[in-house]
């Protein structure tokens, strides 16, 4: 087969890939971009929602989990949110905050993917899709250091650039390749699971979901010393919405989740206040103007149709303690089917964090979801793609 050269190699067609290929060409390598799949950046087209939450304002490394929470400062200072917002805007994409912060398109995500493909052609870059690839070895030239196999022909590359993503949603093309390429030179890769991810449950609490299933309320809902307040969702499996997702990242097999259904009210001094006003009026009818009425019928229990000032202090304290602190045990995740991310991957401290080059396996580089560097929901994950790609494109 035909040997064709290259000086930039780029596995994955992705968010990180297509970014780093476009940013590397423009400085002058000839690049190519590699893709097992038959179409390029298929998660940036179902990505939120179908608009693409591709970054956010509030950019901070604490929304990011990593073995090395210091790791992502680097790339996320040099390529930020400030920057990919301006790209956005020169190609006149329009877009919105949604919530906290979080920048959606006001139209199709494909937008996003066609202008990272605008990007790629105005750089030269050559995207080449449905190849798989057999093999990357280490040569021993300084010129062209990997030789790759593919089922497309063998190409040659001094520098070559892991973008292959985590294995979330496979059905996508998404695959654990950049894991075994990493552990095939020796690199330490961390176990990886499902992040950003609904909840399942069983028993009683699976009966009390599928009873609720459709309905959604914010709460605040804490695992350890992690807290979200954003929007739960229960559904027919168990638990979902954002306030889950972000939870999922933190909660590992065995933890016990505690979640505030009422986080804005105090129900103890609610029912002070109001059970000599309203003292005829029934409880699940009470708690109803502050949840669904679903809702205030499964937590008020027994005391459903008791009046107000029926209540004892101690069963109004039972309640609160039932509204305020929840506690449920997930028996799992939906898993990598409905997963927006990946936890774990390359570990960081195989990689250069100026550079997002193997600190023992020179031209090789990780970018993207590979890295153990996980966002938190909010349009993290893309902006760790960007800025992880924009660091090795200027090294590669
Ligand atoms: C449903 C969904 C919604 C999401 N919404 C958002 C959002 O709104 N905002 C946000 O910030 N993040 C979101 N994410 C997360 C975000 O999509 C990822 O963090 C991001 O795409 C990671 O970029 P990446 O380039 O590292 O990997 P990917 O974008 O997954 O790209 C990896 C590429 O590598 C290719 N590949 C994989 N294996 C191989 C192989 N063996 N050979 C060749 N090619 C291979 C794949 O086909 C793919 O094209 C969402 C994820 C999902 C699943």
């Amino acid at each position: 087969m035909k040997q064709v050269d290259y000086d930039v190699v780029v596995l994955g067609a992705g968010a990180a890939g297509l970014f780093c290929a476009a940013q590397a060409g423009l400085r002058g390598p000839r690049v190519l971009v590699l893709d097992h799949a038959n179409k390029p950046g298929k998660k940036i087209l179902m990505s939120g929602g179908g608009r693409c939450n591709f970054t956010n304002y509030y950019v901070e490394p604490d929304r990011y989990l990593s073995h090395n929470p210091h790791f992502c400062k680097s790339a996320l200072s040099r390529y930020t949110q400030w920057d990919f917002i301006a790209l956005v805007e020169q190609y006149g994409i329009g877009y919105h905050e949604k919530t906290a912060g979080q920048l959606f398109c006001d139209d199709k995500a494909s937008a996003i993917l066609a202008m990272l493909l605008d990007e790629c052609t105005h750089a030269g870059v050559q995207v080449q899709l449905s190849t798989s690839i057999q093999a990357l070895e280490a040569l021993d030239s300084d010129d062209a250091r990997y030789r790759l196999t593919t089922s497309q022909g063998v190409y040659t590359a001094h520098s070559v650039v892991i973008a292959t993503g985590g294995p979330s949603i496979p059905t996508l093309g998404a695959s654990g390749f950049g894991y075994d390429i990493a552990r095939q030179f020796g690199l330490n890769v961390y176990p990886h699971r499902p992040g950003l991810v609904p909840l399942t449950v069983t028993d009683h609490f699976r009966e009390v979901c599928q009873r609720l299933s459709g309905t959604s309320l914010t709460v605040d809902v804490a695992c350890g010393d992690r807290i979200f307040r954003d929007d739960l969702l229960f559904t027919h499996r168990g638990l979902s919405g954002p306030a889950i997702l972000q939870i999922s990242s933190y909660w590992q097999m065995g933890d016990v989740l505690s979640i505030n259904l009422l986080p804005n009210q105090e129900v103890l001094t609610l029912w002070r206040e109001q059970q000599h006003a309203r003292p005829k009026v029934q409880v699940k009818t009470w708690l109803a103007e502050w949840l669904t009425q679903k809702l205030a019928d499964e937590w008020a229990g027994d005391l459903a149709t008791r009046p107000l000032s029926s209540l004892s202090l101690e069963e109004v304290t039972s309640l609160s303690e039932r509204l305020h602190h929840w506690t449920i045990k997930p028996a799992g995740t939906e898993g990598y089917r409905t997963a927006e991310v990946a936890l774990g991957g390359v570990d960081t401290d195989e990689l250069s964090s100026k550079t997002m080059e193997s600190v023992r396996q020179p031209g090789l580089f990780f970018i993207g979801e590979v890295v153990d560097v996980t966002g938190h929901l909010g349009g993290f994950n893309f902006q760790w793609a960007w800025s992880s790609a924009y660091a090795s494109a200027q090294y590669v």
